[in-house]
């Protein structure tokens, strides 16, 4: 049986690790991380990942754990209600549509589960060197002993390793688009009710969405900026970095920066996509935002706004990623502009509804009824 080594437990490590596996190869996956790593906002199934994941087993699941948005909200710099839509969301698309949206870390777990048996996965551990033949790859690792496979698969990130150890350093083939996000998780103290909200202020904006119902936020805080000078691993840098950011917002500061600080699963990353004139060498090959894939930009696989130029920190044409559009469906997402211009306040738990339909047990179907009432407006 051939062996293969994946470098990285994220998606897809994760999602090649079922495959091989019902291929009948034998696959090892080295994670870095303690564990599988949480956090995350949603990502979307949709196009050939759909097929994927039906291949492996997993559809059903999948539609079991998918989010249950019933619309989003639009909101200027000063938390005033501009544009709202029970029809799509800017994460998701169109509500009505068989794309499946989901937890990042749900999608991973998922996949852990569903190669569990079968695969050997190995936490707290990296490669550290790799020397390839026509005979096999040997592999050296910061803590377990070295070993040989038939192949090793980079699938470690932006910031490979693999990528590093065979084809050369990041900087390399690097592209930055411009863009930084940050996301992070805070108790609901929006009072959000599977329902979403968007926000602009100047080159920074964030996506706000209640998960496992609407018991936590998570919250994605993008900002336009040129590559920083600093280590991608120092998360006390990066807390900073984004704190400093949002200090020059004006809605929910306050509440934002403390959730940034406190948030154990705090994730943020330079929107950037590898280039390179090929993916592999030898017994080696790159996988995901490993080799090429536009990290949250590229709309294929994750889940992440393609319409909002008005309101996300895009990247200039020379940057942007390159990556096939989005379908036309997803498009426009967000409906017209509703006439009047409403503050929308944060719910504070004492003036919480009670429960409606939608707090309850999930229902398979999408609600398009006004949620302003559920929402705790006025
Ligand atoms: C914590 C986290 C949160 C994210 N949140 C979002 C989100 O909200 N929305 C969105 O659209 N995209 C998000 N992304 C990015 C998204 O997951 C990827 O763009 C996309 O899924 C491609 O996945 P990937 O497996 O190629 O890379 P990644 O998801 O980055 O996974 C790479 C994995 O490799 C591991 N790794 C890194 N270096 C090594 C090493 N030397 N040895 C072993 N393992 C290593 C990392 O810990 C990680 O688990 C997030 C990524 C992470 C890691």
């Amino acid at each position: 049986m051939q062996t293969v080594l994946i470098s990285g437990g994220g998606i897809a490590g994760s999602a090649l690790a079922c495959l091989l596996r019902h291929r009948g190869f034998a696959p090892t996956v080295v994670e870095r991380a303690p564990g599988l790593r949480r956090g995350g906002q949603a990502v979307d199934i949709r196009g050939v990942a759909l097929d994927v994941v039906a291949r492996v087993g997993l559809l059903e699941r999948a539609r079991q754990v998918r989010t249950r948005m019933r619309g989003m909200s639009l909101l200027d710099a000063d938390g005033n209600e501009i544009e709202r839509s029970t029809e799509a969301t800017y994460s998701s698309g169109r509500l009505d549509s068989d794309d499946i949206e989901l937890l990042r870390e749900e999608l991973v777990q998922m996949l852990y589960e569903g190669a569990f048996d079968d695969v050997e996965y190995v936490f707290g551990d990296s490669i550290t060197a790799l020397e390839q033949d026509e005979r096999e790859a040997r592999v050296h690792f910061a803590h377990a002993a070295p070993r040989a496979f038939d192949l090793v698969v980079g699938a470690d990130g932006l910031h490979s390793t693999v990528r590093r150890l065979v084809f050369g350093p990041e900087e390399d083939f690097a592209h930055h688009l411009g863009s930084y996000v940050a996301v992070f998780s805070a108790d609901n103290f929006l009072g959000l009710d599977n329902w979403q909200v968007w926000l602009r202020d100047g080159d920074a904006g964030f996506g706000i969405m209640p998960v496992r119902d609407n018991t936590e936020l998570r919250i994605a805080f993008g900002f336009q900026s040129e590559p920083l000078d600093g280590d991608h691993r120092d998360t006390d840098w990066l807390r900073q970095t984004v704190a400093d950011r949002l200090a020059s917002l004006r809605w929910e500061t306050t509440r934002l920066t403390k959730a940034a600080w406190e948030a154990p699963d705090f994730f943020c990353d330079a929107m950037a996509q590898i280039r390179m004139e090929r993916w592999s060498h030898g017994r080696t090959v790159l996988l995901g935002d490993a080799g090429y894939c536009a990290s949250p930009l590229s709309v294929r696989g994750p889940a992440w706004p393609s319409s909002p130029p008005t309101y996300w920190p895009t990247p200039s044409a020379r940057q942007r990623a390159t990556t096939a559009p989005r379908s036309p469906a997803t498009k426009n997402a967000c409906g017209p502009s509703s006439p009047s211009t409403r503050r929308w306040r944060p719910r504070t738990p004492a003036a919480r509804p009670p429960r409606g339909p939608s707090h309850g047990p999930r229902t398979p179907s999408h609600s398009t009824t006004d949620p302003r009432t559920p929402m705790g407006e006025g």
